[in-house]
């Protein structure tokens, strides 16, 4: 659970439900915002303009029962994503909602073709439905029951608002996953999530540049999430794909050449032109890792000098169950781009950052090659 959230004492179809705190600063703001312009909004639903309602303090009473009402309408909106999502055997893990709506996390995306676009449709199908469940409750509502009367107008227009702006077939907004989930049915997966963000990526630019020149500070805001969302979901989804299923063993360099910590900088210079190895595990005599020792730590050092006096350390570690998508977000953080794989304390291997490209690579073009074979079948 992120820090910044709180998780509510009930769940909702067997889902946990957060709340990030960033909603805790959003809902009076909100509530300030309808209630400044409700008769903006009472002119619009076609409410009558004298009402005491719109006197005193009343307007962000109201204003606060809407703006608790969107959070509850997007709640609703991803319980329907998730409902959906059950069918294809995909468990949600929780729901969060935050500044800007709400998030379903699932342990995946289902495999099955087209599963994903169904499983985004039925979101904005949810949130249609809702309006059209408040409307008849608006219309069933006494013309002189004016407060219910404008909350019920106005969260059933924030729904259908809810409904379009997710149906942008931009990443990560349902649009963009129907979008990704409709080109895969012809494409690789990678390729089909290259297309959408780069739909996405444009989206977001215009959405962005529109928000600059109305001044529109939340459609800028939404037009930078949507932004950097969309490429790091596309990037994200890149490599999963590439590593799924494997395991650091799978991946690692096993029966590694190693060095002592007394080795001098001549004679390990020596070995690294022999071997032809830039860079190589000190262990101590029991097999236990000290450091990494790379070429570029030769520099500037005096010839007789030993490993342990310039090596990097400690070694950053990895077991060998470890996923390989995991062993990729540790060796982004390691300057020498590698992590030596330990099991039980001794040294088994080494997995490089060039071994996880590679099998990403080999995979996306094993995909190709088996999507492209798979009409002759
Ligand atoms: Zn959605």
């Amino acid at each position: 659970m992120s820090p910044m959230a709180f998780r509510l004492p009930f769940r909702l179809l067997g889902i946990p439900i957060e709340i990030d705190l960033s909603l805790l600063i959003v809902l009076p703001l909100m509530a300030w915002l309808i209630g400044s312009d409700v008769m903006v909004f009472a002119k619009f639903l076609g409410l009558p303009a004298n009402s005491p309602l719109w006197q005193g303090s009343t307007p962000f009473l109201l204003g606060f029962l809407c703006a608790l009402g969107l959070f509850v309408s997007v709640l609703v909106h991803e319980l329907g994503h998730s409902l959906v999502a059950q069918r294809y055997g995909a468990k949600t893990q929780k729901i969060t909602l935050w500044l800007l709506g709400g998030v379903a996390y699932s342990e995946e995306i289902p495999r099955t073709p087209g599963a994903e676009a169904v499983i985004a449709i039925a979101g904005p199908i949810t949130s249609i439905l809702l309006t059209g469940l408040l409307w008849l409750l608006h219309q069933a509502t006494p013309t002189w029951w004016v407060g219910t009367q404008f909350v019920l107008g106005y969260l059933g227009l924030v729904n259908l608002m809810l409904a379009l702006f997710n149906l942008l077939p931009a990443l990560p907004l349902d649009g963009g996953r129907v979008l990704r989930s409709l080109l895969a049915l012809t494409m690789p997966y990678a390729r089909a999530t290259q297309i959408a963000a780069q739909v996405s990526t444009i989206l977001a630019l215009l959405m962005g540049l529109w928000g600059f020149m109305v001044l529109n500070v939340w459609l800028m805001l939404i037009a930078f999430f949507v932004y950097t969302a969309g490429t790091s979901e596309a990037r994200y989804a890149t490599l999963s794909e590439g590593l799924k299923g494997f395991s650091v063993r799978n991946l690692m360099t096993p029966n590694v050449e190693v060095v002592p910590p007394q080795m001098t900088a001549r004679e390990l210079l020596k070995k690294m032109a022999a071997e032809r190895h830039t860079c190589y595990p000190v262990i101590d005599l029991y097999g236990k890792p000290l450091g990494l020792v790379h070429l570029q730590h030769l520099h500037n050092v005096e010839p007789e000098q030993p490993v342990r006096d310039f090596l990097q350390s400690p070694a950053p570690t990895i077991g060998p169950e470890a996923s390989a998508l995991e062993a990729l977000k540790q060796v982004s953080q390691s300057p020498l781009g590698r992590l030596v794989v330990v099991d039980a304390e001794h040294i088994v291997g080494i997995l490089s950052r060039s071994d996880l490209l590679r099998a990403i690579e080999l995979q996306t073009v094993e995909q190709d090659l088996r999507r492209n074979s798979q009409p002759q079948r």
